[in-house]
């Protein structure tokens, strides 16, 4: 990863190097380049070493001031200090059992587990399953990738130990020993992009200072946005500038509703608007990220489909028509507390941040809408990853979607992003009953991965949401289901998941969730050639019932 980092930040000195000769640069331990004009213009940047009040090996760093360059440090505190990331085989060891955690009786557990049906004192596989932060469970070997916190790995390691099961095989693994440690190498990497883009765009601006001197300076400079990830006051800027640069296509709705904590959760409406400002009546295709808080890569995406849309409209002959046939709805960041709490706190955060009973926080909120909620796929205990919540539609944030969707009456196409494992994901999650319009939305869905495929060769994987695994009360079957269509007029919507980069064999690090910024583009450019198909295709050839 640092040399990779290293090579990353030469190639990037050596480009600028060669676009002008003012300014001074040199490589050496610490990476150090200087733009040379004049004292206000001029800019040092220094990376290297770790910054006071990091946990790891202390060296002195010449960024050491919070507000430099008024780029704001992620310094997450240690919420994920010895949690650890295992595969197993579930198979293999079903009959495991688990001691119960210290502080919990069983009679606790049974109480708040939905399927907990055990007398026994410790918990069998399948409920510890439930409890774990699973990331992949693979059908046919039934191996599992999950996330452990510190007292789940304890007993993890406690209960193979007594079966004499050593590390290794097949058997069990250890991934990652430390996520914290992922966490802050994350944190380090996004503050590294965000000084090479601040350098980038300092060098810019002083080349073109003649021509740049009349120019109000923007709040979002969308040449360098994509060079990394943003924290949600940023993302709502970068829609405002959005609405603000391109008048005639985007409308800006402050708030369709408020998060758990009061947040307003914002929308956008993206259309090729009429000479007097008015929108014609349109058929729409709705697009949400950000529902499970860590999978910034779907919130980065939305953000590329926006730009792609509205900065080729009347250069590109698809997309101005596409604007001008369809409407866009857009709810860029659904879950903004949970966002926010992963900039802040956890990097692995999903839920939304609801106190729940016990002190538990957060409910999944792609288990909570209202379609066939809590009928399995999901989980009653408040700690769990999968916590469906006390009723369908119990958080704000989904009564928002739901409400907000249901005012539209013309959605003819509507896809949830999400990360990470490279599917695209058809109805429906609740049974492994194929849809009504099986045929239909696999022809879309298998289209949608062949694209992908052509833009950069990642190969996802098109198939029926249960197929991965049972889910209930979720957004996708939502969309599809009775209720939406009813208030959808009447009309069934192609809808779809898509779990986007990395693949779920392949994940490239230490985290699935945490893509390298250099992946946004590439991951928005496979996207957004997928997306110009569907919206196409389902405008034109709409769901019949
Ligand atoms: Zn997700």
């Amino acid at each position: 990863m640092k040399k990779f980092l290293s090579l990353t930040l030469v190639l990037s000195f050596a480009l600028l190097a060669t676009q002008s000769a003012a300014q001074m640069v040199s490589v050496t331990d610490d990476v150090t380049f200087t733009s040379e004009g004049g004292a206000s213009e001029g800019v040092q940047v220094v990376f290297g070493g770790r910054r006071q009040g990091r946990s790891g090996p202390q060296r002195t760093t010449h960024c050491n001031d919070d507000d430099i360059f008024g780029i704001k440090q992620v310094n997450y505190p240690h919420e994920l200090k010895n949690h650890a990331l295992v595969r197993f085989n579930a198979r293999k060891h079903h009959d495991i059992t688990f001691p119960v955690p210290a502080g919990f009786s069983q009679e606790t557990v049974s109480t708040l587990s939905s399927s907990t049906t055990q007398e026994q004192d410790d918990e069998p596989m399948e409920t510890m399953l439930q409890h774990l932060d699973v990331w992949s469970r693979s059908r046919a070997s039934d191996e599992v990738l999950a996330h452990f916190t510190a007292s789940q790995f304890e007993r993890f390691e406690r209960a193979m130990y007594l079966k004499g099961i050593p590390e290794g095989g097949d058997d069990w693994q250890v991934i990652e020993r430390d996520l914290q440690r992922v966490a802050d190498e994350d944190a380090e990497s996004i503050y590294r992009a965000s000084l090479l883009v601040l350098a980038e765009q300092e060098i810019s601006a002083w080349k073109n200072k003649d021509k740049n001197k009349d120019k109000k300076k923007k709040r979002v400079d969308f040449d360098t946005w994509f060079k990394n990830y943003h924290p949600h006051d940023e993302i709502k800027d970068f829609y405002l500038q959005i609405a603000d640069d391109y008048p005639d296509l985007v409308t800006y709705i402050p708030s369709i509703g408020q998060t758990v904590e009061g947040r307003d959760i914002f929308a956008i409406r993206l259309t090729a608007k009429e000479h007097d400002g008015s929108v014609k009546e349109k058929p729409q295709i709705w697009w949400q990220g950000l529902q499970h808080a860590r999978e910034w890569a779907g919130g980065s995406t939305v953000q590329f489909l926006t730009h792609h849309l509205t900065s080729h409209y009347g250069k590109n002959d698809n997309i101005t028509a596409i604007l001008r046939d369809t409407e866009f709805v857009i709810v860029p960041i659904m879950n903004i507390d949970g966002y926010d709490y992963t900039w802040n706190n956890n990097r692995l955060w999903r839920k939304n941040r609801r106190q729940n009973s016990f002190g538990a926080y957060g409910v999944d909120l792609n288990r909570n809408w209202d379609d066939h909620f809590g009928q399995g796929g999901s989980s009653g205990f408040p700690w769990s990853e999968t916590y469906h919540g006390p009723s369908a539609a119990s958080e704000p944030e989904v009564q928002a979607l739901q409400n907000f969707f249901s005012e539209q009456k013309r959605i003819v196409g509507a896809i949830d992003f999400h990360c990470y494992s490279q599917l695209v994901l058809r109805p429906q999650g609740w049974t492994t009953q194929l849809s009504p319009h099986e045929k239909e939305l696999k022809f879309v869905g298998d289209r949608i991965a062949s694209i992908i495929k052509d833009v950069h060769g990642k190969k996802y994987i098109s198939e029926p949401s249960v197929a991965l695994y049972k889910t209930t009360g979720a957004a996708s079957d939502w969309f599809y289901g009775d209720k939406a269509t009813a208030a959808n007029n009447g009309h069934h919507v192609y809808s779809y998941t898509i779990e986007l980069r990395p693949s779920s064999t392949n994940p490239g690090g230490r985290s699935g969730f945490i893509l390298p910024p250099e992946e946004i583009i590439p991951l928005g450019e496979e996207i957004a050639q997928a997306m110009e198909f569907f919206v196409d295709y389902v405008v034109k050839n709409p769901l019949k019932n």
